[in-house]
């Protein structure tokens, strides 16, 4: 399990070495702060920079953990690589800008250094993948993915997890461990855990918790960051996952294989519904009708989602299931309507 603890942002010497003191002997592999700090707007509070490089020297010196910190350009990644870094993470904002990743991946050519790749602020894996490959490209051997989820507001958290995309991005590069940070999903620190539980149960491979030695205080992110003991209590009690067990259980095989039944009547069912689908096309052209009807649209998704409340399923997941599959009934009878037209 991968554990990156340690405040959002280095603010003092004593604020830096006591979060590790505290957190020690807690089996964590990094310890992490932000010494360069991207805030949204310039005015805040924008990181002791330089200063904090020794902080870390010296955390590194005297508790024997690994350090890491966000590094957001060439000069950042020499600084870490001049001071003894073990490890750098890229922040959201900069996985999004191929051109900086470059430059980044460039000056930290043929190292050592472990670099963690935030997932993009957009949910746009084939950014996520590129930042990854751009550093395999400069000889960077380990590298770790960090989701922490995407800037869509469309939750409860901060930010939206969209699960499906770490784990696409687990499924095309299985060779590369994946590990969640639930505090920038959460925003608060009393839903780290259920985000961070989630994570470990899916499989994910260790986690990134923003942990303060006085949250109440903290210059940047102060609502999420979790005081060291609600960081230990957090990391005693997480889920135990056998990540070797699992394949040869004979009840999971059974379920397993009405799973494949019913997603194999999905399919059949999906075939059929366009089928009726592209007739209606043909009647529209027919009759000279518009293909999107909003009324009819309406009256569909009042329908599915009461039937939805009735079969306990998430109102939510039909919903969003169902305008996929609307999007593409237009899309497959826009092409009826524009065939007939040639
Ligand atoms: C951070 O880890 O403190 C940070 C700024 O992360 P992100 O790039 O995910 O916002
Ligand atoms: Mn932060």
């Amino acid at each position: 399990m991968i554990l990156v603890c340690g405040p959002c942002s280095a603010e003092s010497f004593e604020q830096v070495y006591q979060t590790a003191q505290c957190i020690k002997d807690l089996g964590i592999t990094y310890f992490r702060a932000g010494l360069w700090k991207p805030r949204t707007r310039p005015g805040g509070f924008e990181g002791v920079k330089e200063q904090g490089l020794t902080w870390l020297s010296r955390v590194k010196k005297d508790f024997n953990l690994k350090i890491c910190t966000e590094i957001a350009n060439p000069y950042m990644a020499e600084q870490c690589l001049e001071n003894g870094f073990d490890a750098v993470w890229i922040g959201a904002r900069t996985t999004q800008n191929p051109f900086l990743i470059e430059d980044i991946a460039q000056s930290l050519d043929k190292s050592n250094i472990t670099v963690m790749v935030k997932n993009p602020l957009n949910p746009d894996i084939a950014l996520w993948l590129g930042a990854i490959e751009r550093f395999e490209k400069h000889g960077i051997k380990n590298i770790i993915a960090v989701h922490r989820g995407f800037s869509l507001s469309i939750n409860k958290y901060r930010q939206t997890p969209l699960w499906r995309i770490p784990l696409e991005l687990k499924r095309l590069r299985n060779d590369i461990p994946i590990i969640c940070d639930p505090s920038h999903i959460s925003g608060k620190a009393n839903l780290v855990r259920e985000i961070a539980f989630n994570a470990i149960s899916t499989g994910f491979d260790g986690l990134m918790i923003e942990t303060h030695i006085n949250p109440s205080a903290a210059l940047t992110d102060k609502d999420q960051q979790l005081n060291t003991n609600q960081l230990k209590q957090l990391l005693q009690n997480l889920p135990i996952i056998d990540k070797n067990k699992n394949e040869d259980i004979e009840e999971l095989g059974l379920l397993r294989k009405q799973i494949n039944d019913i997603d194999n009547s999905i399919i059949e069912f999906l075939s059929e519904r366009m089928a009726v689908s592209r007739k209606i096309a043909q009647v529209k052209k027919n009759k000279n009708l518009q293909i999107f009807q909003s009324k009819r649209w309406q009256e569909v998704l009042e329908s599915i989602t009461e039937n939805a409340k009735n079969n306990d399923l998430e109102t939510s997941f039909v919903k969003e299931l169902y305008e996929i599959i609307h999007q593409e009934s237009i899309q497959q009878q826009n092409i009826i309507i524009n065939k007939s037209k040639d």
